[in-house]
């Protein structure tokens, strides 16, 4: 008994060593259900803290005595999850740690600690509950007001039960997705003006008109479903983007495309069998919407943002009848990333850099989008309004390059270089460059 308990108190102490006496903050675990987000904190020990609430703009700060970041958490810290827009820390003179959760949205929230268990060691839950849940009139008219973010819902295909496509070498594209989604949230929430909510963050199946739901619960300005392709042909290769367009759709023609819905369960994922009258309502009633011109417009951007960086399929947005993009009030998109069944295809998608390139380059569409068509009383809108030049502001980031900065605002680098009086193609990380911005383009 006693040998065994001395392992762990001999690794504590040289962790100490090198460390310091307190908390280690270990992991922050975030997910979402509903209107309620759990946070929970790892600990390496109990400790002494102190939680409260501040307003404009709305988070959570969470003070923990002599508390550290173990360094795989600080290098690794969790991103957008249901109320929870980003997490960070710092250590503060007085020795506390501080962990600061940026909110979405005005939260009552509820913490209390709990004791080992045989999964986990001491942790501090911290439980948020969305209180314009109880004021929905005025959630509403809060959601858009002036300057508000641009929220784009990323949808990860498949998921629990549902593994979605199989690669060669058995990578599931429900993992794929969802690690890929993570990525392209980060990346969005470090973008002016914009905010990502990812409609699942966990291996757990979500039906298709609910991942619908969740988006319109975050007021969502864009729906982008996220998946990776297989077919019968390994050659079959390269990523592509899909935006629903019925034309002039008849009932007899939503009938139709509901029944070939259902036979398109092994491409998108899709399982409809017994929504078809209600399917063929919701695709009626977007015939008439606008949303769905949108759709494909966004798209486009996309799919020409993308054909710059990474192999397309096609360099123009297809038309796909998948449910998930049968939302009649929000431009929803469905990017293949690529074939899970084509070998190299599977291998690149695998691949953290790729995932990377990948996600920018869609990013840059979904910039470029936006930036040409501002939803009213977005914090964009207000940038472009305040700027009659249209001129966005772009902070080089590293890798970035100026052909790829162009390609990304739907210009190019020559205009980019005179508007900056740049010589060459040598920019700088940090350097800030004026991009002007043509409305149509
Ligand atoms: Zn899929």
């Amino acid at each position: 008994m006693h040998r065994r308990r001395l392992i762990p108190i001999v690794l504590f102490a040289l962790f100490s060593m090198s460390a310091h006496a307190g908390t280690t903050v270990e992991n922050i675990r975030i997910w979402a259900e509903g209107g309620k987000t759990r946070v929970v904190l790892d600990l390496s020990r109990p400790s002494q803290h102190n939680i409260f609430t501040l307003r404009n703009p709305d988070r959570l700060v969470v003070d923990l005595e002599q508390g550290r970041l173990s360094s795989r958490l600080a290098a690794d810290l969790p991103g957008s999850t249901g109320s929870v827009r980003g997490v960070r820390t710092a250590i503060k003179a007085d020795g506390k740690l501080r962990v600061v959760l940026d909110l979405n949205q005005d939260v009552r929230s509820r913490s209390f600690t709990a004791g080992p268990n045989s999964t986990y060691g001491d942790r501090l839950v911290i439980d948020l509950q969305r209180s314009g849940s109880l004021q929905p009139v005025k959630r509403a008219a809060e959601a858009y007001k002036p300057g508000r973010d641009i929220v784009i819902a990323l949808d990860a295909g498949h998921g629990g039960h549902d593994p979605g496509a199989i690669g060669v070498s058995r990578t599931r594209e429900k993992d794929i997705v969802l690690q890929f989604s993570r990525r392209l949230a980060a990346k969005i929430n470090a973008e002016h003006g914009m905010r990502a909510v990812l409609i699942r963050d966990g291996d757990y199946y979500v039906d298709h008109l609910k991942r619908i739901k969740i988006a319109h619960q975050h007021d969502a300005d864009l729906f982008v479903s996220i998946h990776a392709d297989a077919f019968k042909d390994r050659r079959a290769n390269g990523a592509t983007v899909y935006g629903l367009s019925l034309g002039r759709a008849s009932s007899e023609e939503a009938r139709l495309l509901a029944e070939r819905e259902n036979a398109t369960v092994t491409v998108g994922g899709v399982t409809l069998n017994d929504k078809d009258p209600i399917l063929a309502q919701v695709l009626l009633d977007l015939s008439q919407s606008a949303a769905m011109s949108a759709s494909l417009d966004v798209g486009d951007h996309v799919v020409r943002s993308m054909a710059g960086a990474v192999k397309v399929r096609r360099a123009t947005v297809q038309q796909g009848n998948f449910v998930v993009l049968t939302s009649p009030d929000m431009p929803s998109i469905l990017i293949e990333l690529g074939y899970m069944t084509n070998p190299s295809d599977e291998k690149r998608l695998r691949s953290s850099s790729t995932q990377s390139k990948l996600a920018s380059a869609i990013l840059g569409g979904i910039r470029s989008y936006f930036y040409t068509n501002p939803p009213p009383g977005t914090q964009v809108a207000m940038d472009i309004s305040r700027n009659p030049a249209r001129e966005v502001q772009h902070v080089i980031a590293r890798g970035d390059t100026l052909s790829e900065i162009a390609e990304r605002y739907n210009t190019s680098a020559a205009v980019i270089r005179s508007a900056n009086r740049l010589n060459g193609d040598k920019i700088r990380v940090g350097q800030t460059l004026s991009i002007p911005i043509y409305p149509g383009s």
